[in-house]
């Protein structure tokens, strides 16, 4: 039996990935990485394989990922944690000790009790939902096509995603039908939408989305039935799909554990400058860990390389400075091969500003996986044969 450091990852997205590779091959630590599919998942190309292009560009299998690394990886689900015997608890009733572990368990839709909303809307968390959803929009293009009235898909939640998938959706009404049979609303509660960004910046992205889609702000979701959307204050809207991207909570396991994690208002795990709990050897990382910017790879990318220094320094029993996150690039896709984008300081549209976030794609997946298997996924991503198949779901 091995006398390295015992390290045990659970969850293989951009935190968990990055920490795994940056502590790979070592003669000093042994490390495990634990997730319930057996492929990553790029969550920020999910609206295309939604509307058409390929899923090889959202999926990377862990095997391709590890090759040539001596991490090991194990297809499975933690359901429990016991900090003081220091094991976890798997689904496959295994249980396996660990000397640090790193939880990067991401995030989870959060419908906010709206009632009707998870039952009738469909929403892109995984490539599974984003194939169900690119399914339906296929047959209703089809559909809208033999009638007189144009097909209507409202988007509720004027964030990034929200944004991206709706900008996408009238081209690949164009691409089954050869016609933009469709209308498209975003629906956002705020007075603006992409609230978490700065104003000249959802600006730009209103302006780049004008005659594409309707974009309604300052209107509260509050019911969703098979065909109608209500609004607080307003009349209801009719829908044929209604696609909610307007929530995400941290990883539901850390709520049902509060006695072991203290969480905040979101149920993110608070923890240390270390991206420590309270446990010793114990650390959150990723969406689930509140820390500042985190809700986004480029934060998870940097919690999962902190993690691997920390451990690195503590075996090496050197001293560790705390984490320090940095402002995180911005890309938003506003239609076929345009976004609007932040470089440095100096906004980006058109063209241009899909080169960036093409750009900030691949290096995103560069630090994940070997330069190789980042390209040749990144790669399908130019991939347009996938649309014309689609046509025929
Ligand atoms: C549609 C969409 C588009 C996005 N676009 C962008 C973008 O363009 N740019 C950007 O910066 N960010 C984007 N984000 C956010 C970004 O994807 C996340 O911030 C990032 O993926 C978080 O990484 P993570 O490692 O914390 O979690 P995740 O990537 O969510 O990975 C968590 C992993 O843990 C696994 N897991 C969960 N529970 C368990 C368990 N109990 N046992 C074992 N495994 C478990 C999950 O299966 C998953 O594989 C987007 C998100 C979405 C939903």
């Amino acid at each position: 039996m091995s006398n390295k450091h015992k390290h045990i990852i659970v969850g293989g997205g951009f935190a968990g990935l990055r920490a795994a590779r940056l502590l790979a091959n070592r003669n000093d630590v042994d490390v495990l990485v634990i997730n319930p599919q057996l492929n990553f998942e790029y969550h920020g190309s999910l609206y295309r394989s939604a509307n058409g292009y390929s899923p090889l560009e959202t999926v990377i299998p862990y095997r391709e990922i590890f090759k040539g690394t001596d991490v090991l990886y194990q297809q499975d689900f933690m359901v429990d944690v016991d900090p003081v015997k220091k094991h976890i608890k798997l689904l496959s009733g295994q249980e396996l000790g660990y000397d640090s572990l790193t939880l990067a368990l991401g995030y989870e839709p959060e419908y906010f009790g709206i009632p009707g909303m998870r039952e009738f809307s469909k929403t892109l968390y995984s490539l599974a939902d984003a194939l169900e959803l690119r399914k339906s929009l296929v047959q209703l293009a089809k559909q809208s096509f033999l009638k007189s009235a144009p097909a209507r898909v409202i988007v509720a939640g004027g964030g990034p995603t929200g944004v991206e998938v709706a900008a996408s959706i009238t081209r690949f009404f164009e691409m089954i039908t050869g016609d933009s049979r469709v209308e498209v609303s975003l629906i956002e509660a705020q007075n603006r939408i992409l609230g978490g960004l700065s104003e000249d910046f959802a600006y730009q992205v209103e302006r780049s989305l004008a005659n594409q889609i309707e974009i309604q702000c300052g209107k509260k979701v509050i019911r969703a039935t098979k065909e109608l959307l209500h609004i607080a204050d307003g009349p209801a809207q009719a829908f044929d799909i209604l696609i909610w991207t307007a929530g995400s909570s941290a990883n539901s396991y850390f709520r049902q554990r509060s006695d072991i994690f203290e969480v905040d208002h979101k149920g993110r795990v608070l923890v240390n400058k270390y991206l420590q709990t309270n446990h010793d050897g114990l650390y959150v990382v990723g969406d689930s860990a509140a820390v500042m910017y985190s809700g986004t790879a480029h934060a998870a990318i940097e919690m999962g390389a902190y993690i691997a220094s920390h451990l690195i320094a503590k075996l090496q029993s050197q001293n560790c400075a705390g984490f320090l996150p940095s402002q995180p690039e911005y890309a938003v896709p506003t239609g076929h091969e345009t976004a609007v984008a932040m470089q440095g300081t100096k906004l980006v549209g058109g063209q241009e500003g899909w080169q960036l976030r093409r750009e900030f794609d691949l290096r995103a997946l560069s630090l994940i996986a070997s330069k190789e298997v980042a390209h040749a996924h990144w790669l399908r991503g130019e991939d347009f044969a996938t649309i014309f198949s689609a046509a025929n779901l």
